[in-house]
């Protein structure tokens, strides 16, 4: 595949884009370019661009304003040390992204051609690319169903589009995010979309998460389908328990039954927690072991993580059931150690064991 390059003629100048990248937040502004290919039944993938960033225009009867065929990756360019820029585990999302296609009927991308759109884009808008720790260049890749017509059945054409977005570090140390666990709305089903990462997964999940705001919580966390009871993830975030303290601790994770997203965040812990000297285990765990566990002391810590906000700390659960809030309600320090080293390597500073990061340029 080769990706033609027509780049902006106009990029931002310096001190404007500058200027937005110190604003912070997240998925406010753009960067010059974006990456686009095509995909049809006929002819294959075609048209690989790079060109500025900028509106699509669809039909009104495109197949995915209706029957929501559209999956998404979310990953991060993180500066190093030495100036350069690399990429967390590209390969992890290549992967899951060709998986997340299988399951919404939509096109296979290799990984090879996958990793190359974002190497392209990445190389192209560099200097968008934040240089602080904590910051980075938040990728979004997506592809989408572009038949137009109302029949309803596997679109015959496809678009990638490939965009980024300067993040900044909005992780407060302060702060735990209070959940809601939903026993009203399930997110996944045995069978269901919940391992792959589509747009209607969150359609789905939105009524909830408004619910949670108005029981004043800012996440939902979501338990399985049949019995209501194992806890699988938080909004869009997996979930990590702590039990005990110091170097005896066990850090725990809810295992992979076929409806929970598998994180690349969730599955670097497993590591990194292990090098860290703790004892690391994939279990399944209820709603009652997360209500016990907190009130005998037993479990200390718990927080979310993923590619966006990296390790944020859980501090209180409210649920139908009552309300029960982990420790002293703060980022434990078990959560801010693996927080610290996840982010060190991402960002050269901690020694990459395990061949993570690859370098773009
Ligand atoms: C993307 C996502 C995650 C986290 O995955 P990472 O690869 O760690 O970013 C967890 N849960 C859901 C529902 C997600 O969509």
């Amino acid at each position: 595949m080769k990706i033609n390059l027509n780049p902006n003629p106009n990029p931002l100048p310096d001190a404007e884009r500058d200027e937005k990248i110190a604003a912070g937040g997240f998925g406010k502004y753009y960067t010059d370019n974006m990456v686009t290919i095509d995909w049809s039944e006929a002819d294959g993938w075609s048209d690989a661009n790079l060109n500025a960033y900028g509106p699509i225009t669809l039909d009104p009867a495109t197949a995915v304003f209706h029957y929501g065929q559209e999956i998404f990756e979310g990953m991060k360019a993180y500066s190093q040390p030495d100036g350069s820029i690399s990429l967390f585990r590209p390969d992890a999302n290549a992967m899951r992204f060709a998986r997340s296609a299988a399951r919404l009927a939509l096109p296979e991308l290799s990984v090879e051609e996958f990793i190359e759109t974002i190497t392209t884009l990445v190389k192209q808008d560099r200097k968008w690319v934040p240089k602080k720790v904590g910051e980075s260049l938040y990728i979004r890749p997506f592809m989408f169903a572009t038949e137009v017509g109302l029949g309803v059945r596997p679109s015959n054409m496809a678009k990638y589009v490939l965009i980024a977005t300067p993040a900044g570090a909005y992780f407060n140390a302060a702060n735990a995010v209070t959940v809601w666990i939903s026993t009203e709305y399930v997110r996944a089903a045995i069978g269901g979309t919940g391992e792959a990462k589509c747009g209607g997964n969150y359609a789905a999940s939105l009524v909830a998460q408004k619910q949670a705001a108005t029981k004043g919580c800012d996440q939902v966390v979501w338990l399985d389908a049949v019995e209501r009871r194992w806890v699988e993830e938080m909004g869009g975030m997996n979930l990590y328990f702590v039990k005990g303290s110091g170097k005896g601790a066990t850090v725990i994770t809810p295992k992979l039954t076929g409806t929970l997203l598998p994180g690349i965040t969730r599955d670097s812990i497993l590591t990194v927690a292990k090098d860290l000297g703790y004892k690391v285990e994939e279990v399944m765990l209820s709603i009652d072991d997360w209500r016990d566990g907190v009130a005998s002391g037993e479990i200390t810590e718990i927080f979310a993580c993923g590619t966006a906000a990296v390790v944020s700390a859980v501090g209180a659960a409210k649920s139908e059931f009552g309300t029960w809030t982990t420790g002293d309600g703060k980022p434990g320090p078990i959560t801010m150690q693996i927080r610290e080293t996840l982010l060190g390597i991402q960002h050269g500073t901690i020694e990459d064991k395990h061949g993570w990061n690859v370098k773009v340029c």
